[in-house]
């Protein structure tokens, strides 16, 4: 038997792995299991040099909890290990490595915390034990073990086949690990995708009409991903994302990645259906490394936008033994990230071109991942904007922002020469408003989702020739916002209009805005009553809502306005004399236009109801 000492400055290096890494521990299992797949794969790798001979027919890797010895047993028949490379690898190599990653990730978190190695055995067990037998011919079996000092043992033991056993003699508070659930939930979670055959127990299938015992596989060896496009049909793409996201609904489309220079990368990046950017969850694209699970926390390694994408990434390029803020600014990192912006990108662009009816009709879900892009990634904005970032007007029809420009430049322009893109939050709120645009011949768009307000902003900052400012069909009167030269005369007189603003004044009040009555002289067919909303105003006060930002609270400027040409307003207002039924028709008046866009409830709407029933004689 051989003793020795594991090298170590401090004299216990296992309680400090425990301190550090307590929350996750669970990693432990897919440490050790992929040791168990290196141990394998290094040895097929070796058979097929010819270099190594003996049974190559069933490499499963085992893990077998026993909880009455309160043992975890993970096995391999993998290349195994003398008693030089025991001493080696596991007490000088393996210790070395567990210490440098402690020193790295006091730096700030490593990813997944990738990298611990054979040592994160110790988080979990008190004493843990190698037996292993070589590949090499010659060599006895050998057992090392540990109990967590420093001190190991070493000696000859008897096994017959090739390849290692770790046995973890679980700590009692973390008996946890042995249970059947538990286990399984972290198979599932770490090694599903491993390349080699994991086997955990057995399952009971049926033969004919019998019921037979079958080795439990926990991991598919050959994902979707790994695979060749060619050999793909949309039913497998489909499949493979419901196995990983069991309750979600079938995704719009996908996006196969698969590259070997200047980095390796593959993965399938799927456009998940949803239709608002607030209630996605995020954390649903998984980062691999060669089959390994690391994290579904990957807002290091994709632009923000596009983790609000489902998938997997498979990158042993991405250097996972790092901290965090490492990553982020390493430049190899970079140039994956702006791999997968273009490749997306690039799909979203062949999708419009080759087929835009079907574009069109998911850009409703699309459309938050392409705002959203626009909004957060500079290099994605400059090609999406443009490209194939689509609004729709009140009839249905789509538009790229270039066309809709075309569309609208002879019609539609403000007193700067600016174009005006008009448009409402929601076609049922504003439907008088539309009405009445459409009526002057102009084209109104639909910006109802929570993202369009910042999307419109943008647009707007990152002006194309001709400018385009957005107004919603409310901000103003249709006359005010698209300036013409044919101003219309008011029928009133000055002295008529100030009786008439008199009137108004005395009752118009909206509470936490500041409303101002004024009249214009309109169309006869227009409103005779109109509320607009300052579009500056309202966009900040949205803002202030959504984002929970004050703006120095600003009031939204909200201006009531009196059609001095309607008849209604020289032929009945101005003509009655009494004034408590003058009042009474201009607050009937300005009900009215209260309820063309959804502003009365409660004891106004009552109100304006019994109000109502005095004028149907
Ligand atoms: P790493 O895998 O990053 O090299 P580890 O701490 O996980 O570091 O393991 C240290 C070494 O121990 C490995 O490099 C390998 O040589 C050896 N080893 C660990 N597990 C096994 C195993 N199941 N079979 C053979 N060798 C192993």
């Amino acid at each position: 038997m051989i003793k020795g000492n594991i090298s170590v400055q401090t004299d216990n290096i296992f309680p400090i792995i425990k301190k550090f890494l307590y929350s996750d521990q669970e990693i432990f299992l897919r440490e050790l299991v992929s040791n168990a797949v290196d141990a394998t794969t290094k040895l097929q790798t070796l058979a097929k040099r010819g270099e190594a001979v003996g049974n190559m027919d069933n490499l499963r890797i085992e893990v077998i909890p026993n909880r009455k010895a309160k043992t975890l047993t993970i096995r391999d028949k993998g290349i195994g290990l003398t008693t030089d490379e025991a001493q080696r690898y596991l007490s000088e190599v393996a210790f070395s490595s567990a210490a440098e990653f402690l020193e790295k990730y006091e730096e700030g978190s490593i990813i997944g915390h990738f990298g611990l190695g054979f040592y994160s055995a110790f988080m979990v067990a008190q004493r843990v034990e190698v037996v292993s037998k070589s590949y090499k011919e010659g060599e006895k079996a050998v057992k090392w073990s540990c109990d967590g000092t420093p001190a190991y043992e070493i000696e000859e033991v008897e096994k017959a086949e090739r390849g290692t056993d770790i046995i973890l003699h679980m700590n009692d508070a973390d008996l946890e690990f042995l249970d059947d659930n538990k286990l399984g939930g972290l198979l599932d979670k770490y090694c599903k995708f491993l390349p080699i055959e994991i086997q955990f127990g057995t399952t009971t299938e049926k033969e004919g009409k019998k019921d037979v015992k079958k080795p439990y596989i926990i991991n598919d060896i050959n994902p979707l991903w790994k695979r060749s496009p060619v050999d793909l049909t949309d039913e497998d793409y489909m499949a493979f994302y419901e196995k990983i996201y069991t309750v979600s609904p079938p995704p719009l489309f996908w996006i196969h990645l698969n590259i070997d220079y200047p980095f390796n990368l593959t993965g399938i990046l799927y456009f998940p259906k949803l239709a608002n950017a607030l209630e996605t969850p995020k954390n649903k694209v998984q980062l691999y490394s060669n089959q390994v699970y690391v994290t579904d926390d990957v807002k290091e390694i994709l632009p923000e936008f596009l983790t609000l994408l489902h998938g997997v990434i498979d990158s042993p390029d991405i250097p996972l033994n790092v901290s965090r803020s490492y990553l982020q600014s390493d430049r190899e990192v970079k140039k994956i990230t702006s791999y997968i912006t273009k490749k997306v990108s690039d799909k979203l662009s062949e999708l419009f071109r080759t087929d835009r009816e079907a574009y069109e009709t998911k850009w409703r879900d699309i459309g938050v991942f392409v705002k959203y892009g626009v909004l957060s990634d500079a290099k994605f904005a400059e090609k999406a904007m443009e490209d194939y970032c689509l609004v729709q007007n009140t009839e249905g029809v789509y538009f790229t922002l270039p066309e809709y420009r075309a569309h609208i430049k002879d019609l539609q322009t403000d007193k700067n020469g600016r174009l005006v893109g008009l448009y409402t939050n929601g076609a049922a709120t504003n439907d008088v408003q539309i009405t009445a645009a459409k009526a002057k011949g102009y084209d109104v768009l639909v910006m109802d989702t929570t993202i369009d307000n910042h999307f419109m902003q943008e647009v707007e900052y990152k002006q194309k020739d001709p400018a385009m400012a957005f107004l919603r069909v409310d901000s103003e009167t249709i006359d005010t916002i698209i300036e013409k030269d044919d101003h219309l005369q008011s029928v009133l007189t000055e002295e008529q209009q100030g009786i008439i603003k008199g009137v108004f004044d005395a009752f118009v009040k909206i509470p936490r805005t500041s409303t101002t009555v004024v009249l214009k002289a309109l169309s006869p067919d227009d409103q005779p009553v109109q509320i607009t909303r300052n579009e500056f105003t309202r966009r900040m006060s949205e803002m202030r809502q959504f984002q929970a930002v004050d703006f120095g609270g600003m009031p939204e400027n909200l201006n009531v306005v009196i059609n001095t040409n309607h008849p209604l307003i020289p032929d009945n207002l101005l003509k009655i004399n009494n004034l408590d039924d003058k009042t009474n028709l201009a607050m009937y008046l300005y009900d009215l236009a209260r309820v063309g866009q959804g502003m009365l409830s409660g004891a106004d709407m009552t109100a304006f109801l019994k109000r109502s029933l005095t004028f149907v004689k």
